[in-house]
């Protein structure tokens, strides 16, 4: 049915859909709540932050417990985070705190809170600083630990600009290209350590064969030598030596046994 105006919006209309729109000062209170949400809740448990505190990728804030059981069991959490697959896609941060526990920076005194000054922190050491500390400093040493950190690896704590986002996004792309995750640390190093200790395990199930063959073949024999190693004087020392290694030997394959099982 065309031109009945049944499809034209009256003024009714336009006014309820431009009282749902929100005002430039609600969005202003709105991004406020949320920014301040961001540096006081976990963004996993909604739970207070309280430290140890650790840091993703992207800046964001989780406190260090939530993100372990995160890792541990992640379907007893609601969304899923994509920065976090092991607890090497985190750092601990290392903040510095007056007596009455505020957050501080430990070279401007700054309080480290939403709407206040840009925040960041070394991926290096996780040590937290205003911007502005970082700025003046020439040397590339961290203020607090010494620890040698690059540029490219200061990270901004719940970052709001677009280039500070772009940043630290293009910053993790280029880190997985070179197989690295967020802390440095190897991203692959699980498996390379498996296929280590794939090779260790090969050469321990070779050397436990022929250590179980000797064990078999020396059992018969054992209780004769053990006999002896009690009557001997010269050879005693020798034979209980074997004797001994036997019984090592044999233990330790029991032990690895007992850990696999
Ligand atoms: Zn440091």
């Amino acid at each position: 049915m065309g031109n009945d105006g049944g499809s034209i919006p009256g003024r009714r209309d336009l006014v309820k859909s431009s009282a749902r729109r929100p005002t430039s000062s609600q969005v202003f209170e709105q991004n406020q709540l949320n920014a301040s949400f961001d540096w006081t809740t976990c963004r996993l448990s909604s739970k207070p932050l309280c430290i140890p505190i650790v840091s993703d990728c992207l800046g964001h804030l989780y406190n260090k417990d939530a993100v372990l059981e995160y890792l541990i069991s992640p379907e007893e959490f609601g969304d899923r985070v994509e920065t976090i697959k092991t607890v090497r896609d985190v750092v601990e941060l290392k903040i510095s705190q007056t007596k009455g526990g505020k957050w501080i920076c430990p070279i401007t005194r700054k309080e480290i809170r939403a709407g206040g000054s840009k925040f960041v922190y070394h991926a290096e050491c996780g040590h937290v600083f205003s911007e502005t500390a970082l700025k003046e400093i020439v040397d590339t040493a961290c203020l607090e630990c010494g620890t040698e950190y690059s540029k490219e690896n200061i990270i901004v704590i719940n970052p709001i600009a677009e280039k500070d986002i772009a940043r630290l996004q293009e910053r993790m792309s280029r880190l997985r290209a070179e197989g690295l995750s967020h802390s440095l640390k190897p991203v692959g190093g699980k498996k390379k350590r498996k296929h280590v200790s794939g090779l260790k395990d090969t050469v321990r199930k070779k050397e436990r064969a022929s250590a179980t063959d000797k064990i078999s073949n020396s059992l018969a024999v054992a209780p004769t030598k053990l006999s002896v190693t009690s009557s001997s004087s010269t050879d005693s020392s020798n034979l209980s030596l074997q004797s001994r290694n036997s019984v090592n030997a044999a233990a330790r394959p029991l032990q690895t046994n007992q850990t696999v099982t």
